[in-house]
């Protein structure tokens, strides 16, 4: 049995990243210290609480599974909240992940699979964004995720690591048999906010900004169905278990939806009016992200199956009726 360690593996991605790691025949270990996570996510392997800080914890977890390889998920990813608190990204995401990669390489566990962003890039209208793209963060977030992306180069020099990073778009959908799916407290995402509008949860959306320039004023952003996602990482982490060397691959479809264009869709997906407000621009948002890059199709096997904005909206409304984890 093949052991992989998945760190955040009781939240959102990591969750669905299990899922798949079990279909695929591997044993997904979950090391999450439930800070945004689930415990009721966790039913796909076994489930060490941890933080990612705690050296002893992370030592005693690789040395009872020896687990061949690293998923990296664990991370605070709010944009708003980095720009309130960029610290708490800095300590959470850094310092965290840089000891969790030092310990993978003190137990020789040299293969590991990182959860990056197209935040990474930062804003850069007008250009198609591939892997060689500069990277400019407009914020913590990105910043703290570009910060583990060079730790992982240098580690990889130095100590022989192999590292397949993903730099997603934006991530949206649950799992069509609605098992696990996407739900934060609070929640900030545009998708998930958009259903509890609808279901009356909350008044209405507020759509943060209507002045950009994009065609409709709003920004524009590239979303990739969770299960899509994390079957790329379960390619990534053949890929390192081959023996080819790190590389990094954009996790999106190339296709753009602005968020009057998402409000569309839901609305005629889910069959109900979507309530929403227009607001200010949100602080450290980009105007527009949209993957210019085929390399995880061409060099992967990639082929999204869900990603249609139709069917990431249908997935998540499924998942939300189903009551989410603590509702
Ligand atoms: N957005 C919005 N209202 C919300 C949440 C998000 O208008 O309540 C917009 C946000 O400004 C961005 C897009 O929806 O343009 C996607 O935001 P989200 O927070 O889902 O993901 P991000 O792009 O920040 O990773």
């Amino acid at each position: 049995m093949t052991h992989i360690l998945v760190t955040g593996g009781a939240g959102y991605i990591g969750s669905h990243a299990c899922k798949v790691l079990h279909q695929a025949g591997y044993v997904p270990v979950t090391y999450d210290n439930l800070s945004t996570g689930w415990a009721e996510a966790v039913k796909f392997g076994p489930f060490e609480q941890g933080e990612l800080s705690d050296r002893t914890r992370l030592d005693q977890v690789f040395a009872r599974y020896k687990p061949a390889a690293v998923m990296h998920f664990a991370s605070l990813s709010q944009v708003g909240e980095a720009m309130r608190e960029p610290g708490l990204y800095w300590r959470n995401n850094v310092v965290g992940s840089l000891t969790l990669i030092e310990a993978a390489v003190a137990a020789k566990c040299l293969d590991f699979v990182f959860s990056s962003t197209c935040a990474t890039y930062g804003d850069q209208d007008g250009v198609v964004l591939d892997e060689n793209s500069t990277q400019i963060p407009l914020n913590a977030y990105g910043a703290s995720k570009l910060a583990i992306e060079n730790i992982l180069r240098d580690f990889g020099v130095s100590h022989g690591l192999r590292s397949v990073i993903f730099r997603y778009f934006n991530v949206a959908g649950a799992d069509p048999e609605a098992q696990i799916g996407e739900f934060h407290q609070p929640e900030t995402h545009l998708i998930p906010l958009m259903l509890e509008a609808i279901d009356g949860k909350r008044p209405a959306l507020t759509v943060f900004g209507t002045d950009y320039d994009t065609p409709d004023g709003t920004c524009i952003r590239d979303y990739v169905h969770v299960m899509d996602l994390v079957r790329a990482h379960v390619l990534g982490l053949k890929w390192l278990q081959e023996g080819k060397p790190s590389r990094v691959f954009n996790l999106g479809t190339g296709s753009g939806f602005s968020v009057r264009e998402v409000i569309e869709h839901s609305r005629s997906v889910t069959n109900r009016a979507v309530p929403f407000v227009e607001g200010p621009r949100r602080a450290g948002d980009a105007v527009r992200l949209v993957s210019g890059s085929v390399r995880a199709i061409s060099e992967l096997g990639w082929q999204p199956e869900r990603s249609t904005l139709d069917t990431m909206i249908a997935d998540a409304w499924r998942w939300y009726q189903n009551g989410g984890y603590a509702r």
